[in-house]
């Protein structure tokens, strides 16, 4: 279905692809699996084949554990020094900046993702490759010499030993690199699952591992389903932590399989996340992020600005601006460089995501703009509109629960108390902004809002420096900055006598 008024890139011409073969990498070779099974992703924009993946069961990822532990427990990486780690992940930031391109395009005709944005993750996620680097020359504990004369205290940290990375297919290559380095970087081993949709740029990273010269079976890739694939990574004793980044859900379910062996769970989950406009924002700037942050990545997005709460003597005016800079989004082929928004990542997913807004609908709530899929000339109707739902009240599911589409819902208050009350009702905490020119008011709600990142007078702005993650249901642990690698260290206490000065327990000259 079309509409009028908005800004489509219409298809340049059917992509000549030559289908990925991707297969899995265990104990350092790259492997079909066992039964010979396998699956195919097909390009969500232009209906092409863009790879073929062995599609992995249990005997892949049981072999892939293994590998994992194996090469933890024999020293191979984790007894490396820091300096030597560091080189070789400097060495993969290169080899990711060498095969941008390819990465990128693979990226893009999996997910369905702009290609200038695949380009400018792959950059960034260079960039993590290269900030863990340095963190991995910086790993480093806690001496006490304040325990008395004849004691010294020593923290060591160590790595956490075999970790399973469970990762999603919104941005398949940059979370992948929200944790692998910094794994790496520990000493750990790992075991990757990248998401059925979007196999192939894991795969490219392991070959570039391979290429750097990580020794074999420190990076293990699997291929294939949460079941059974996920569900082994999660509960197999040879594992010691898991890292997931994906929908609550299944964040939920990985923290009850991981329990019966108590592994260490980090979660990066989904949001709800809100940006609170006072009257005296600056509206030109707010309204522009406003439209970034819900249509970025076609909403599909942990970070997406999903709701806007917007005090009320500027909602209408608001609300009139961000329909008609929405209607300036570029949407349409991802191979195109103009385009801002690409497709939906599957059929099913756009379904979930036209319920909500039909639900809200439904439930009183009035479009604005949008709310229906999109055909693309020459590209068919695996799209989304651009889509304004205003009149939202909190109790409605699509102010409540992540619609993970170019969906955006407009709230209003009218005193501080209110925006923070709204701010706080969801469930989840990942991350809220605030627009003000006051810096009090931005301060008080940086500081009383429930979520792990707060912008004020920004959106999604990230760097390697600074920690992500979200409180409430929006996760555990926290990945990037220092933080990041903390999670992937265990802490030993060493105490040390010094001379033979300690009193005995049982005087050896006692009678008996
Ligand atoms: P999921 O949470 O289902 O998938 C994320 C990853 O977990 C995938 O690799 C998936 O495998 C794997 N997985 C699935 N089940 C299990 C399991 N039981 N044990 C271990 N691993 C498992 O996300 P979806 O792709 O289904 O997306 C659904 C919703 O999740 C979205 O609509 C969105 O709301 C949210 N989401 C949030 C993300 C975020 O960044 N916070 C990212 C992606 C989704 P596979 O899919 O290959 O079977």
């Amino acid at each position: 279905m079309g509409v009028e008024g908005l800004t489509l890139v219409g298809a340049r011409g059917a992509p000549v692809v030559e289908p990925f073969a991707a297969r899995h990498l265990i104990a350092g070779a790259w492997q079909g699996s066992a039964d010979g099974a396998t699956f195919e992703r097909l390009s969500p924009a232009h209906g092409v084949l863009v790879t073929r993946a062995a599609k992995g069961g249990a005997a892949e990822t049981e072999a892939a554990i293994a590998a994992a532990r194996a090469a933890f427990d024999d020293g191979r990486w984790s007894e490396r020094s820091g300096k030597e780690r560091a080189t070789l992940l400097l060495r993969v930031a290169d080899l990711i900046d060498r095969e941008r391109e390819r990465i990128a395009r693979i990226e893009t005709l999996e997910a369905g993702k702009p290609i200038a944005q695949a380009r400018a993750e792959i950059e960034g996620a260079a960039d993590l490759w290269r900030y863990a680097a340095a963190l991995a020359r910086t790993v480093a504990g806690d001496s006490h010499n304040s325990l008395g004369p004849d004691m010294l205290g020593l923290v060591l940290k160590e790595p956490i030993g075999v970790v399973s990375i469970i990762c999603p297919w919104n941005f398949p290559f940059l979370i992948a690199s929200q944790k692998l380095p910094f794994a790496l970087a520990a000493g750990c081993a790992a075991v990757v699952k990248p998401s059925e949709m979007t196999p192939s740029t894991t795969v490219i990273l392991g070959e570039l591992l391979v290429e750097a010269g990580l020794p074999a079976g420190v990076v293990n890739i699997v291929l294939g389903y949460g079941q059974p694939v996920g569900a082994i990574m999660t509960t197999d004793p040879r594992v010691d932590m898991v890292t997931f980044t994906g929908s609550t859900a299944v964040g939920k379910g990985i923290v009850a399989a991981a329990a019966p062996t108590l592994k260490k769970v980090s979660l990066e989950l989904g949001g709800k996340n809100p940006q609170v406009l006072f009257p005296d924002a600056d509206l030109d700037a707010a309204v522009d992020a406003i439209v970034f942050g819900v249509y970025f990545n076609a909403g599909e997005c942990c970070n997406s600005g999903s709701r806007i709460i917007v005090h009320e003597d500027i909602a209408e005016a608001v609300t009139e601006r961000v329909v008609a800079l929405s209607r300036k989004v570029t949407f349409g082929d991802p191979l195109d460089e103009a385009t801002k928004v690409g497709a939906i990542v599957s059929p099913e997913h756009r379904a979930k995501i036209d319920a909500y807004v039909r639900g809200a609908v439904a439930a009183g709530a009035i479009l604005r703009l949008g709310g229906a899929p999109l055909e693309v000339p020459g590209l068919g109707g695996q799209f989304y509109q651009p889509t304004v739902v205003a009149g939202v009240t909190p109790d409605m599911a699509i102010a409540r629960e992540e619609v993970f589409g170019p969906v955006l819902s407009v709230l209003t208050f009218r005193t501080m108390e209110e925006a923070i009350a709204l701010t706080n009702a969801a469930a989840y905490g990942l991350s809220a902004g605030v627009w003000s020119a006051n810096v009090h008011t931005c301060l008080e709600f940086a500081r009383r809002a429930r979520a792990g990142t707060v912008w004020t007078n920004s959106w999604m702005d990230g760097f390697a420096e600074m920690p992500f993650g979200g409180m409430k249901e929006s996760g555990q642990g926290r990945e990037l900055g220092r933080y990041g690698l903390e999670e992937f260290l265990e802490v030993k206490t060493v105490q040390m006598r010094i001379g033979r000065t300690r009193a005995p327990w049982v005087a050896p000259s006692a009678a008996g």
